[in-house]
């Protein structure tokens, strides 16, 4: 039936049923201690500065940075832990976040202490070797700020500098803590629209006395921009805008002007354009400059977004400035005129490599198009783009104009078509490690299609509306659902895969595939090891020469996060966070041939697990998820509801409920809710009975007619599947309809 294993990078929160993210909501402790004067504070932890980051292979132990080192290679120079000792590798201690969605910080590792983040941005700090928590932070974000997030309530952690930490809120603030203590030191506002759905999930970064930090929200209509703050007092130096503004208004800057060449049709600028600064800002200390990963367009189809016409800089770019000034440098697009939500915002490396014949500082990224590119850092040149997954969009790069050859006979605007990669990317923000002396890039990809095609409405007016509060996608969920269901069988196969890829040749050296697309991050170390968590719960070590698996710990939670390594008073550790959720809820519980993950299986456990040689302790025994769906108690509805609900579910309720109302274990399935849900339903989505955890009302867009439609189509879907279940096919098909 329907095989729905795509996906997109979406919005947030839906109808429904209650999650409860148990003990996830209580304040931090020191949520509500009051602003120091930044010019008192005498930091004496987290006293991480340019210097050291730069310096950071002669303390191995630590982890100063997001990607380890301001090159982000997230390669670690540890060998106590290698192919020889790695099968006396155990649990020395794990620690309960308190939480039951994703979790995907990389912790920062300094003076014995680990900072990381968890949901709904809180930070937390622990004695690195203990687990021993030393403060927390609690943002309080408002719980139905969740609905502003396309992909779950997540953060990927903190930067720590000069005695402070910082970390940026799911609701847009830019904070700093005092290192040693939590206290809050000052707090910034980075959103300037708060109209419009911004959220912050990003890890800030830090040099030359700034903080630099993006935001999301390209699926609901912003503007992207970055923004550097003085790392002390929160003072903005300079913003860089991602795409032109309204037209009628000065240029920012000449790269504006410059862009703005690139947009036809005046819908842009109203929808906001994207191209958001979401994950990956890298600052390169050869060049002084930071490069910005940029994202994908509002809307996500360019014939809706830019009358079908011009390259849209700066979406799909990485483009370096002057970390200084903030002065456009140069840019290098690699996905000219977006058309599939082809972000580029996945994390960069930087690195000295050989090339043809001579060293080049180069910066490598495996972005969602598929294509792994290799420029030089000095001007923005493509110096290589071969492919590292499926890829069907484009027939190849052609190097001598650095642009992708486009496949015609994949244009949607006509005729719906299957496209690899889909909205999820060959490879998404779950970061790649480097081996440079190797050449060779550890990459966590995926095949993963999505059948893309126009609304009958915009075929056949050329019409598309704004909708506020709403995604904007251009392709409307609603139709992609239905699109999908007729067209499942010719669906491309889905996999997942861990790879270790030759920058230069474009070559394999070894592939590890998975029976679900949607895995961790990774770590590779001197160890001669590459360490990666997996949707079925397998946290293993690999030979990075040969991919053959040489240990594995079963942690009964899939995971999304990049383990880390570091070592202290001799002992070397390894990291990683369990919780799977982000940009995947969509997709919902997979059907075969790909395999349920562990977090549908079991539980979605947010835990933190830390291991050494030696290490003996051992997870609780883990829990087995009841699938049984209850009995409905069906209300009559027509044929004609149920489809106008099937619609509607999949425009609000999809993106965090999953396709066809099954969940994948992260969020309430809703076929499942209790029958207090169901009495209360309308409240639940009408009136934000359980807004905090995290289900907003959805007042503002739908009537209540609409919302018991949908309750009849989640009622209906339930009805089915249970028939299903119980072996009674011919019962399934909403007999019981009037
Ligand atoms: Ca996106």
């Amino acid at each position: 039936m329907r095989n729905l294993l795509w996906i997109a990078s979406f919005l947030l929160v839906v109808i429904g049923a209650v999650y409860l993210l148990t003990g996830t909501d209580e304040p931090g402790p020191t949520a509500d201690v009051p602003v120091v004067d930044a010019t008192t504070v005498a930091p004496t932890l987290g006293l991480i500065d340019d210097a050291r980051i730069n310096n950071a292979e002669s303390e191995p132990g630590n982890w100063l940075a997001h990607g380890r080192t301001f090159e982000e290679q997230r390669m670690s120079p540890l060998t106590q832990i290698d192919r020889a000792t790695v099968a006396g590798l155990g649990l020395a201690w794990f620690k309960d976040m308190g939480t039951n969605r994703a979790l995907e910080s990389t912790p920062i590792i300094v003076d014995g202490r680990m900072y990381l983040t968890t949901t709904w941005s809180r930070v937390h700090v622990l004695d690195a070797v203990t687990g021993e928590e030393i403060w927390q932070y609690d943002p309080q974000v408002p719980r139905e700020w969740g609905r502003r997030a396309c992909c779950d309530v997540v953060n990927r952690g903190v930067a720590v500098y000069q005695g402070r930490v910082y970390v940026g809120s799911l609701d847009g603030r830019l904070i700093s803590l005092d290192a040693a203590t939590g206290k809050k030191v000052w707090e910034v506002d980075t959103i300037e629209d708060r109209d419009r759905f911004y959220t912050i999930t990003g890890a800030p970064r830090v040099a030359k006395g700034k903080v630099f930090i993006g935001n999301g929200g390209a699926e609901f209509g912003v503007r992207g921009y970055v923004t550097a703050y003085d790392a002390a007092t929160g003072e903005l130096d300079w913003r860089f805008y991602t795409v032109p503004g309204d037209p009628s208004l000065p240029f920012e800057n000449d790269a504006m002007e410059m862009a703005a060449n690139t947009w036809s049709g005046d819908a842009w600028w109203q929808f906001g354009g994207g191209g958001t600064v979401w994950n990956s800002i890298v600052y390169d200390p050869d060049f002084n400059h930071v490069y910005l990963g940029v994202g994908n367009g509002s809307p996500w189809t360019r014939e809706i977004r830019s009358a079908g016409k011009g390259d849209n800089l700066f979406l799909s770019s990485i483009v370096a400035l002057d970390a200084d000034t903030g002065a456009y440098q140069w840019h290098y697009q690699t996905t000219p005129g977006d058309n599939w939500d082809y972000t580029a915002v996945q994390d960069m490396a930087l690195a000295d490599l050989e090339v043809d014949g001579q060293m080049k500082k180069v910066l490598l990224q495996a972005p969602k198009n598929g294509f792994f590119y290799v420029l030089d850092r000095s001007d923005g040149k493509l110096l290589r783009a071969n492919p590292f997954a499926t890829v069907t969009w484009a027939t190849h790069v052609d190097l001598t104009t650095g642009r992708p050859v486009e496949n015609p006979a994949l244009d949607y605007r006509e005729k719906a078509q299957w496209v690899l990669p889909g909205p999820l990317g060959a490879h998404n923000w779950q970061a790649m490690a480097v081996d440079a002396q190797a050449g060779i890039a550890y990459i966590p990809a995926q095949d993963n299609p999505l059948i893309y095609g126009m609304s009958d409405e915009w075929k056949q007016t050329g019409l598309y509306k704004r909708n506020p509060g709403r995604m904007n996608l251009g392709l409307e969920l609603g139709r992609i659902a239905q699109i999908f269901i007729n067209n499942a069988a010719d669906q491309p196969t889905v996999k997942g895969y861990l790879k270790a890829f030759d920058v230069l040749t474009g070559e394999d050296k070894w592939v590890v595939e998975f029976p679900h697309y949607w895995n961790g991050g990774v770590l590779a170390t001197r160890g001669g090891l590459v360490f990666h968590g997996n949707a079925l719960g397998m946290f293993v070590a690999y030979n990075s020469d040969t991919g053959e698996p040489l240990w594995d710990f079963n942690t009964f939670t899939s995971m999304l996060a990049p383990p880390i390594s570091y070592q202290i008073d001799g002992t070397q550790y390894v990291s990683i966070l369990t919780g799977t959720g982000g940009g995947d809820l969509f997709s919902g519980e997979p059907l075969d041939p790909v395999a349920k993950p562990a977090s549908l299986v079991h539980s979605n456990t947010g835990r933190l697990l830390v291991f050494k040689l030696g290490g003996s302790e051992a997870l609780p025994s883990p829990t087995i998820r009841d699938m049984t769906i209850p009995e409905q108690t069906l209300t009559p509805a027509s044929d004609a509801d149920i489809a106008r609900g099937e619609v509607l579910y999949h425009d609000f309720c999809a993106p965090c409920h999953g396709l066809i109302a099954r969940s994948g274990g992260v969020i309430a399935d809703l076929r499942r809710m209790s029958e207090g849900s169901h009495e209360n339903f309308n409240r639940i989505v009408l009136e934000g009975l359980l807004k905090d955890s995290g289900m907003a009302s959805f007042s503002d867009a739908l009537a209540v007619e609409d919302a018991q439609r949908i309750h009849r189509y989640v009622q209906a879907r339930a009805h089915e599947d249970r028939e299903v279940a119980l072996g009674n096919q011919e019962a399934a098909r909403l007999t019981w309809l009037q």
